[in-house]
């Protein structure tokens, strides 16, 4: 085994061992709501979109009334998420999309319907469908990088070279324990280093606290 497989599989156990085992950051849990929530998630915190989802499915609460909801109305309940216009449009367009048809278990499958990219349809797979799925959202991807994981910023060359170095059965949780963890510990602005259980698998760590000492 290579040195970088070798170190993934390391993070991944600690992550694993010090992760709850049921990790959701979402509030839907029915899969369509689920799906709709995580395309409204870009951009924005989930928090936020846990605020929304509640009055948006109180009003619109199947495929079909979502399908047929003025786009007005689901802007305005919507706003807060951000880029409100556009995520209306594609929930809206993705629920006439699915009237009286199953969501698709496959990821080919379900980015092509609107408003689903690569992250989302990887939630899908995994959340709803027990999966192998790689979720890159801006946690993992500061995650993984950091730790010298991968070597590129671009989420789909991340999400490969992931799955390159983990098994199939480790995808899913990997992604909810890394994420779980740059939300916890590995900050964007300032990362807690000091109090990092990965910090003598992590290169970028002496860098970090160089400068908090300064
Ligand atoms: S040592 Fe610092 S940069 Fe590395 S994973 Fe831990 S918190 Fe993140």
């Amino acid at each position: 085994m290579n040195t970088i497989k070798k170190r993934a599989q390391l993070v991944y156990s600690r992550l694993d061992q010090i992760s709850p085992p049921q990790i959701q950051f979402l509030k839907q849990q029915d899969p369509f709501r689920f799906m709709i929530s995580v395309i409204l998630s870009a951009q924005t915190t989930d928090k936020m979109v846990n605020i929304v989802t509640g009055p948006l499915f109180s009003m619109f609460p199947t495929v079909k009334d979502l399908a047929n909801a003025p786009q007005e109305t689901v802007e305005e309940i919507i706003h807060p998420t951000g880029f409100y216009k556009m995520k209306a449009k594609n929930i809206i367009a993705c629920a006439q999309a699915l009237v009286d048809k199953t969501i698709p278990s496959t990821i080919d499958e379900l980015v092509r319907l609107p408003g689903v990219g690569r992250k989302t349809a990887n939630c899908v797979v995994g959340d709803v469908f027990h999966k192998p799925a790689i979720i890159v959202d801006t946690h993992f991807g500061r995650v993984v990088h950091r730790l010298g994981l991968v070597d590129t910023k671009d989420p789909e060359k991340v999400e490969f070279q992931i799955a390159s170095l983990l098994d199939p059965s480790k995808h899913y949780r990997f992604s909810m324990t890394a994420n779980l963890f740059g939300r916890e510990v590995c900050h964007a602005k300032k990362p807690s280093c000091n109090e990092c259980p990965l910090r003598d698998l992590c290169p970028s760590a002496d860098a970090f606290l160089q400068v908090s000492s300064m």
